[in-house]
């Protein structure tokens, strides 16, 4: 049961097959034997969990349920959720239960799904492999050793490890692609403003968008059905009519249902020299999937995108400047960790704010004051905008030629625990594939593309397909193309 779509979760649902009741205490049941080892939730409240699998089940009873009614869904830890402990990773909100619902969690609420628990993640979601989480990092289910990608980690591995059918993760720069293409999911960021950011713990709040995260794309249509939608809470959010991000799956009739597609393949990651920056293995997986797709009658076409590689040093003068900004909010006054003792109130927000952020925010806040300081405004923050236009522009052009981008998710496989975190540029690398289309505000996603092979085991790798905007719908189609011939979003690591 448990590794089942949520379609057939669904049909079993509405067959009496099994109740939401019983379907969440499997869920459960299976978070408490395998996440003291994973560590991919934070909180977890069977209660009040079961307390809503009794209401779906009501819903189902009287006829009145919808795709997603009695599923139980495991949330990222930076959505607020009513009477949840909500943290963000962080010793800073340690403590803080949340009064008010996310617009997300609300929606989810409102089609009948189950808050299963809060999912681990980078402190404030600034990290890619979950190592700064004050709760400590998640492991990878594929080999424990191994970090699970981030800042979606714990949402990425609970997926991964069947503690939940799906999950939201968010992705600021890479945060749902990069732990999706590490643990094998099929994970989407939409295009900014797609998705609401209320009651969502901002980072960079230019960058930062929700997403799914699950085990294929249909999967993730259907939790984007849910997800998406315009809000007058969220004054980025876009007033679009709703999508069904569904609609293009229907089957195919001929052999060559993609024919006709254009797929651009950027020779910033195909040119001869540039695919060094990538694992050969890896590269080796998404060149067989571009061959998977033109049998399924795409052509391919090359693009250029002159500025890619500007795009982590722009991100790292823009990302922290937000989150300088954004996270002066922690003070210790209103809410949140407050330190113990302190002289006047000049040391109480300092001792406070020394006390709950760790080292990479920490990091984060002094890039991100220095760049907006007077006098390097100009140098540093001005100009890093001036990049992300150019990118964006370079994104446009590119889209003139084709209809999605493909390319890598990752420049590698999952990586050894500690294995960059001593070392914050590299750990900044791994999101050079990803990081383009946050600046840009474009949709993305990764979905599974193979394995590799290693004499200590096997590891999963990504492909990244990079669409236009609002073009979510055909991105998340041309995956389930894939995903119709191929099995590789079907493999489950061995845990039991
Ligand atoms: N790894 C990137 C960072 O640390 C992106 C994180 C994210 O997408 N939230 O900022």
């Amino acid at each position: 049961m448990i590794e089942r779509s949520l379609k057939a979760l669904a049909q079993a649902l509405a067959a009496r097959e099994i109740s939401s009741v019983e379907l969440t205490r499997l869920y459960l049941d299976r978070i408490a034997r395998l996440n003291p080892s994973l560590n991919a939730f934070i909180s977890i409240d069977p209660e009040r969990s079961l307390a809503q699998a009794r209401a779906a089940d009501a819903r189902i009873a009287a006829g009145e349920a919808g795709p997603l009614t009695g599923i139980p869904l495991a949330q990222k830890d930076i959505f607020c959720a009513k009477g949840w402990r909500t943290t963000c990773g962080s010793r800073m909100l340690d403590n803080f239960v949340s009064p008010y619902d996310a617009t997300v969690i609300e929606k989810f609420d409102a089609a009948g799904a189950i808050n299963l628990g809060k999912t681990n993640m980078d402190e404030f979601a600034m990290g890619s492999s979950n190592e700064t989480s004050f709760f400590g990092p998640v492991r990878n289910p594929w080999d424990t050793t191994r970090v699970p990608g981030g800042s979606s980690g714990g949402s990425a591995a609970a997926v991964a490890a069947l503690l939940a059918p799906a999950a939201t993760g968010t992705d600021t720069g890479g945060s749902i692609r990069q732990p999706a293409a590490l643990c094998n999911l099929t994970g989407l960021k939409p295009t900014y403003g797609v998705v609401s950011r209320y009651g969502m713990i901002a980072f960079a709040s230019s960058l930062d968008q929700a997403g799914p995260m699950a085990r294929s794309a249909e999967d993730c249509a259907l939790l984007l059905n849910a997800m998406a939608g315009f809000d007058e809470r969220d004054s980025t959010s876009l007033d679009r009519p709703l999508e069904d991000y569904t609609r293009d799956f229907a089957a195919a009739a001929d052999a060559r249902p993609l024919a006709g597609l254009r797929i651009g393949l950027p020779k910033e990651f195909f040119g001869e020299a540039e695919r060094a920056g990538c694992d050969a293995a890896v590269m080796r997986l998404v060149d067989e999937a571009i061959a998977e797709y033109r049998r399924l009658g795409a052509e391919t076409v090359e693009i250029s995108l002159p500025n890619m590689q500007r795009s982590v040093p722009a991100y790292y003068v823009i990302a922290p400047a937000e989150a300088s900004s954004n996270l002066s909010r922690f003070d210790g006054v209103r809410y949140g960790h407050r330190a113990a003792e302190y002289a006047d109130l000049n040391e109480m927000y300092s001792r406070s704010r020394a006390e709950g952020f760790g080292a990479e925010v920490k990091r984060r806040i002094l890039i991100g004051t220095y760049v907006l300081s007077h006098g390097y405004y100009d140098a540093y923050y001005l100009q890093a905008q001036r990049i992300r236009r150019l990118i964006a522009d370079d994104f446009v052009a590119a889209f003139r030629q084709c209809d999605v981008i493909l390319g890598p998710t990752s420049p590698d496989t999952a990586f050894r625990l500690g294995e960059k975190a001593a070392d914050p540029v590299q750990m900044y690398l791994s999101d050079i594939y990803t990081i383009a289309v946050n600046l840009a505000g474009l949709p993305g996603m990764s979905l599974p593309c193979g394995f590799v092979e290693a004499a200590d085991g096997r590891l999963p790798a990504g492909l990244q397909l990079i669409g236009n905007y609002f073009d979510e719908a055909r991105l998340l189609a041309v995956a389930h193309r894939y995903q119709q011939v191929t099995d590789w979003h079907r493999q489950h690591p061995e845990l039991d």
